[in-house]
């Protein structure tokens, strides 16, 4: 097990000043990573401690893992009424896996249980392990209705891994606007979330990890944007010289291994970018820029392949910096 910290670098560039008046940064760690979040503005320092409290809530209502959560109480009971809230992002989480063709798929907790990557005592379950597992895995059955969620398969387990932290930064920036902050960063372990731009009015300088190196694919300049990156390399075990990780396809119930090294997604939505930076991870590159090119919904892609090609979509032209060659992937090219 090696978790990589951070997975995005985040180069934060207060006009060649850190001392900037009214900036507070403070780091954490909940929904099992590290969490840095930066406020500038008035009051900046209460915005930081009330972002923290609020992700720390969130987590416990969420997580999949701990006893006392919604998400615990419904995966043991298999229904369960839950706050507007939980409902409301497994309803999220549910279109994404329609959305998607099911590579996005929240009720494989079952499967990722039989790998230990719940627990942290990994192993590889044999084929008929998976396949009883997967046998319950049913996300289009799932029924939610007024904040009531049924499972309907006995044994099926909603895990939002997935999405929740992308969801959760997404609410916070909304927390903050609330209380009048125009300008902030949250890095939620790899989730980037940038509300506003810099002080001096530039977009934030988000980095791009490189999965293979300790450098960088490359810098991104965004301003009220969602920068989120999955990939294989972040969360898995290694058994017999071969990598196991965290994402996993739900036709295989196996990791996911379709050539990409790494997605990252850059969304107005943090929701969004998190769950579709899972799906594409698990779909490869020529589906996933199918995806992106036929999709009216509004974001962009960086793609890493496991042979070291780095593409982007056309929308970061002007926005990416790399010292790395890459190419820019257009729409009319798939339409
Ligand atoms: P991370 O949370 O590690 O930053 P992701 O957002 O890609 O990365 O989420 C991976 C997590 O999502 C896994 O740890 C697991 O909880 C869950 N998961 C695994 N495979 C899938 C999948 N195909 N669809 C949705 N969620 C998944
Ligand atoms: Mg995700």
């Amino acid at each position: 097990m090696k978790k990589i910290i951070p997975l995005v670098l985040i180069i934060i560039i207060l006009s060649g000043c850190a001392a900037v008046s009214g900036t507070y940064s403070d780091s954490f760690f909940a929904m099992d990573t590290y969490m840095t979040v930066t406020v500038n503005g008035k009051n900046a320092e209460k915005a930081v401690k009330d972002a923290e409290a609020e992700i720390k809530k969130l987590d416990k209502k969420l997580s999949a893992h701990s006893g006392s959560s919604e998400i615990y109480r419904l995966n043991k009971n298999g229904s369960a009424k839950l706050s507007r809230e939980s409902s409301e992002l497994i309803k999220q989480a549910l279109k994404f896996n329609r959305l998607t063709d099911g590579a996005f798929n929240p009720a494989m907790l079952g499967v990722s249980e039989l790998w230990g990557f719940s627990d942290k005592k990994y192993k590889v379950p044999s084929d008929k392990e998976l396949a009883e597992a997967l046998k319950k895995v049913k996300p289009e059955i799932i029924t939610v209705k007024n904040n009531t969620v049924n499972l309907n398969v006995k044994g099926m387990k909603i895990d939002l891994g997935g999405i929740a932290k992308g969801y959760t930064s997404e609410k916070i920036v909304k927390l903050l606007k609330k209380q009048g902050i125009d300008s902030a960063l949250l890095n939620l372990g790899g989730n980037v979330q940038a509300l506003g731009s810099k002080p001096d009015g530039s977009g934030w300088n988000i980095a791009i990890e490189n999965p293979n190196k300790k450098s960088y694919l490359g810098q991104l300049a965004v301003k009220d944007k969602a920068v989120v990156t999955s990939g294989g390399y972040e969360r898995y075990f290694k058994k017999n010289g071969k990598i196991y990780y965290h994402i996993l396809n739900s036709k295989t119930g196996k990791p996911a291994e379709s050539g990409l090294k790494s997605v990252t997604v850059i969304s107005g939505s943090g929701t969004l970018a998190d769950a579709l930076s899972t799906s594409l991870f698990v779909m490869g590159e020529d589906k996933a820029v199918k995806f992106w090119a036929k999709s009216d919904m509004n974001f962009d892609i960086i793609l890493y392949t496991t042979d070291g090609d780095l593409k982007i979509s056309e929308g970061l032209a002007d926005k990416f910096k790399s010292d790395i060659n890459y190419s820019v992937i257009k729409r009319p090219d798939y339409e």
